[in-house]
């Protein structure tokens, strides 16, 4: 059984990091992939 939780709760659904992942909008993205996300919704916020 991997463990596969602990400390990380969230993790970005694209590249599965953990660190600052942004849960906004129920959205789940770090904020890295957040800008790309944002950019194909068009959010102009995170450019
Ligand atoms: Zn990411």
């Amino acid at each position: 059984m991997p463990k596969k939780y602990g400390k990380a709760l969230y993790t970005c659904r694209i590249c599965g990091r953990t660190g600052g992942v942004i849960r906004k909008y129920g959205l789940m993205y770090c904020r890295q992939c957040m800008r790309e996300v944002a950019k194909k919704i068009g959010f102009k916020k995170y450019n």
